[in-house]
């Protein structure tokens, strides 16, 4: 029931010429940060990846075909890219999940101490 997905941060077009079809008109980077999803909540971590796309001829562009060039840019891209704070919303079935859980603590307790008897 868990499920793990990921938004788009920040999208970068690249000046670079593309490794694979030398335009440069087609490159693009972005970055993208990890959401963790269940029944209960969606939360938002800190992890970030980076994907890059040539739009010209449509192919991933993967790090090892990286020129130095395309490094570098990817190096200042990395640095100038803020990462969202972690954040942690409960859904309502979360809300539920709580809310059930404290009043049976409460049930429970009204009984141990006597408050309430059958
Ligand atoms: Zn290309």
């Amino acid at each position: 029931m868990k499920t793990q997905q990921f938004f788009t941060l920040k999208e970068v077009q690249l000046n670079n010429n593309c490794p694979e079809c030398y335009s440069n008109e087609g490159l693009e980077l972005t970055f993208k940060q990890r959401l963790v999803e269940n029944l209960f909540y969606k939360a938002i971590t800190q992890d970030t990846i980076y994907e890059m796309h040539c739009n010209t001829c449509d192919t991933d562009i993967f790090p090892v075909r990286w020129t130095d060039d395309i490094e570098q840019v990817v190096d200042y891209q990395k640095r100038a890219v803020t990462p969202k704070s972690k954040s942690l919303k409960l859904k309502k079935a979360g809300w539920v999940f709580i809310i059930v859980d404290v009043l049976l603590f409460v049930i429970v307790m009204l009984f141990v101490t006597g408050v309430l008897s059958i």
